[in-house]
Parts: structure tokens; C-alpha cells; sequence
């Protein structure tokens, strides 16, 4: 069997390196990745945080592939002995929620709990007893990650993959994948920029946030959109002990990273969010929208400074803000895998695991993603996550 994935980010290399590694697996896979620097991938820009705390069990549950992928993986992805570092700390993740969303954030504990994860809620007096250096004020409940959430070094994951999908046998292609083409509705190969042809059995769009194009190739309507995320470096005097990554209740993140924090904010409901705008940093945001917040919640972030800042896309599902995995019945043998919208990184493990098990087994085998599946999209079913960052 003949596979080529277009895009080689952490979901196509995740996605080559799991099906190389599958003995029920024959044939060859080529990754074609029209930037080997990846320069403004989603892969290399993210925050490379892994939480258990989703409010939709498949995304706990793939979040709980990808902690244990994160923990076994420098023997798992090791090349003739030299084992990776992928940098993963395990601290937790912090929900504060007002008054308002106290009872989302207890039914998501119900469900985060039903499904195995280590999650306890907090009341502000557990909190301020915890992490003296947090304001309360405006807190109802919090919720913390005992267990399987923190985070990683992301490119040295993507290279990991990588390197091991290569020493597997898997072969990339450094070129803009520019059309398919199609025979009775299957793609029958894929086209490069320099006009020549790739023939394939099947076909992984794993574009990221230009997956969308890639879907157009074949027609089929996609609806991932490139959208702007900015993270900002700041520096704080005081070390703010057992710190782990905190979301206030009005959107903001922060979470330590070296010697300082990195915080940022997806847009609210109603503000401008435009498809593809230029990955410039915008400042003005952290002064207007991020630090009041921060410093409100922690004094000490009063005195903070940005040592460095920069954007990357989401690969954002306009639809339900979760992956699309699967193909869509206009084109069986084009499988995708995009719109993550901010949880691609740590799913990427449970992602590549999947596709690889849709075409080497032709079907799930290990944990059932189905709910993911391009029918929901066409059936107006959203499978709606309550918890973005
Ligand atoms: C600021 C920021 C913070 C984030 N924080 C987190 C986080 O904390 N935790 C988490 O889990 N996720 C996070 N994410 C999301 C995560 O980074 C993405 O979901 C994930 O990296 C997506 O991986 P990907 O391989 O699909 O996309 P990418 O890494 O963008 O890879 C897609 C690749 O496809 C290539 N490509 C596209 N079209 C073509 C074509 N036609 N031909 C050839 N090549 C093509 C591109 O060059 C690119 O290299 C964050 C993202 C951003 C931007």
C-alpha cells in the first residue's frame, strides 16, 4: 500500500512514525512537507501543553495516550540508542472559575473523573492556602491536575517523530503538495509544485491550518481556518512557588517556562478573529487585555516585563472547535486530520496512533475516535469543547 501524508508537522509525523512502526502495515509512506524549517508551523509556535482537563471524553481520553506517549517516549522514538529529550514536566493545569462557571466546571470534573483523570476541585480557601501568592478574589472553585497534565519541549518532539518515521523507512519530500488527482472520486495521487505525481492508495491531509486548502483539492469543504495566537515571555522578580498553568476565569493563561512565564488569551465572543492575518505580534493585546488580568490575580505580576513575545496559527475548527479526523464520503481514501484549535500538540501521539490504525487495520483499533469523524461536520452534530485555552 502506497500512503502519503501532506504535511509533515507533529499530527503527519506522529501519523507516519505510528503506522511505520505497525506490523499489520506494508508498503511505503512519504511525507510531503513543503518546509523542512518549519518556520510558521503550528508545531513549532505552540505552547506544547498537555492537560486532562477536556470536557468531552474523547479528548481525555486522547489526552491520557499522550501523556503516557510523553512518558514513554525517548525509549519509544530512540534512534540506535540516542534516546530524545522531550522536555515534559508534569505540573498541573489550574481552572478558576467565577461564580457562573462553578457548575461547568463540576460537571466537567464528573466527566474528566468517570474517565480515569487525577483532577480535584479546590475551594478559594484551598487555593490561597496552596499558592499564597494568588488573588481569590472573583473564585468560586478551582480545579487542579494531579496527575498527566504539564508540558514539553513541542519541537523536539516534532523532530523526534521525525527522525524516528525516517529511520522506519518513511521518506520526505520537501515540496508544496499542490492538487490531487482524483479517479471515481479516490485520490489516485498527489501533485507537487515542480508537476510531478506521488501515486497513492490513500492520502492524510495533515496541513495544519492550511488544511483547508488541501481538502479543496478534492473539493470538500473543510472548516479549519488559520487563526493568530500570541504568547508572551514576561519576567517576574518573585518566584511564584509550585506554580503550575493557571486560566483565570476571564480567559488568561500563564504558566511558568525557564526562568520566567509565558501567558497569552484566545479572542472573546464577538472580536475580531480574521483567517490568516500576518504573524506579527500585536503588544497593545498584553497591555490591554492580558496584564490588568494577571495582576489582578497575582500582585506580583505588577512589576512583570516582556522579554520576548511571538504568534503562531490554531489550526481552528470554525465548526466545533475539536480535531476532524476521518475521511468524507466524497472521497473515501483522503483522510484528515486537522482543526485541533490549541489542543494539537499533546494529541498528536493519539492522533497518529488512529489514522495509522484506520489504514492499516481499516478501523480503530486501540481507542475508538470516531466521534472526530467528517459525518458530524456534515450532519450539523457539533461535539462541543467546553474547556478551549
Ligand atoms: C500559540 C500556540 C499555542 C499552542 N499551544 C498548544 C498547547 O499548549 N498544547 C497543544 O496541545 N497544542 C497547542 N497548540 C496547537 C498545536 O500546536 C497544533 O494543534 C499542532 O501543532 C498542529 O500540528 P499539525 O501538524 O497539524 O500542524 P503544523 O505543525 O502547522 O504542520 C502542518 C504542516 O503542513 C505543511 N503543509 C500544509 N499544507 C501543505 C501542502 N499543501 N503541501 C506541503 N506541506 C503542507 C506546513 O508547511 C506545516 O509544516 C498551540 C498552537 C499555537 C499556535
Amino acid at each position: 500500500m502506497r500512503v502519503v501524508i501532506i504535511g509533515g508537522g507533529a499530527v503527519g509525523s506522529s501519523t507516519a512514525y505510528h503506522l511505520a512502526r505497525d506490523p499489520a502495515f506494508k508498503g511505503a509512506i512519504t511525507v510531503v512537507e513543503r518546509d523542512p524549517t518549519y518556520r510558521i508551523a503550528s508545531s513549532s509556535l505552540s505552547a506544547s501543553s498537555i492537560r486532562q482537563q477536556f470536557s468531552t471524553p474523547v479528548c481525555i481520553r486522547m489526552s491520557q495516550y499522550g501523556r503516557q506517549f510523553l512518558e514513554d517516549g525517548a525509549g519509544l522514538l530512540a534512534v540506535d540508542g540516542d534516546r530524545p529529550a522531550l522536555g515534559y514536566r508534569q505540573r498541573g493545569y489550574l481552572f478558576l472559575a467565577s461564580g457562573a462557571g462553578a457548575a461547568v466546571l463540576r460537571e466537567n470534573h464528573a466527566v474528566q473523573t468517570a474517565e480515569g483523570a487525577d483532577i480535584a476541585l479546590l475551594t478559594p480557601g484551598e487555593i490561597a492556602a496552596r499558592w499564597p501568592w494568588m488573588s481569590t478574589d472573583g473564585v468560586a472553585l478551582g480545579a487542579w491536575g494531579n496527575a498527566g497534565e504539564g508540558w514539553f519541549d513541542g519541537p523536539a518532539l516534532l523532530a523526534a517523530y521525525r527522525r524516528k518515521a525516517r529511520a522506519l523507512g518513511v521518506t520526505y519530500v520537501a515540496q508544496d503538495a499542490s492538487g490531487l488527482v482524483l479517479r471515481g472520486g479516490r485520490v489516485a495521487a498527489v501533485v507537487l509544485g515542480d508537476g510531478s505525481e506521488i501515486a497513492c492508495d490513500v492520502a492524510v491531509n495533515a496541513g495544519g491550518p492550511w488544511s483547508a486548502r488541501v481538502a479543496g483539492f478534492a473539493g470538500i469543504d473543510l472548516p479549519v481556518r488559520a487563526r493568530k495566537r500570541m504568547i508572551y515571555v514576561i519576567q517576574c522578580r518573585e518566584k511564584l512557588a509550585g506554580s503550575g498553568l493557571v486560566i483565570d476565569p476571564e480567559g488568561i493563561f500563564f504558566r511558568p517556562e525557564g526562568t520566567g512565564f509565558i501567558c497569552g488569551r484566545s479572542p472573546g465572543e464577538g472580536e475580531a478573529d480574521p483567517d490568516e492575518p500576518p504573524l506579527e505580534v500585536e503588544e497593545e493585546m498584553f497591555h490591554a487585555r492580558i496584564w490588568p488580568v494577571l495582576a489582578r490575580r497575582v500582585p506580583a505580576f505588577e512589576a512583570v516585563r516582556i522579554s520576548s513575545a511571538w504568534a503562531g496559527y490554531y489550526e481552528y475548527n470554525t465548526f466545533d472547535q475539536n480535531g476532524v479526523i476521518g475521511a468524507h464520503p466524497a472521497c473515501a481514501n483522503l483522510i484528515h486530520a486537522a482543526g485541533f484549535s490549541g489542543h494539537g500538540m499533546q494529541h498528536s501521539p493519539a492522533t497518529g496512533r488512529g489514522v495509522a490504525e484506520l489504514i492499516a487495520h481499516g478501523g480503530y483499533v486501540t481507542l475508538d475516535l470516531s466521534a472526530l469523524g467528517f459525518e458530524r461536520i456534515i450532519e450539523n452534530r457539533p461535539l462541543v469543547e467546553k474547556n478551549i485555552v
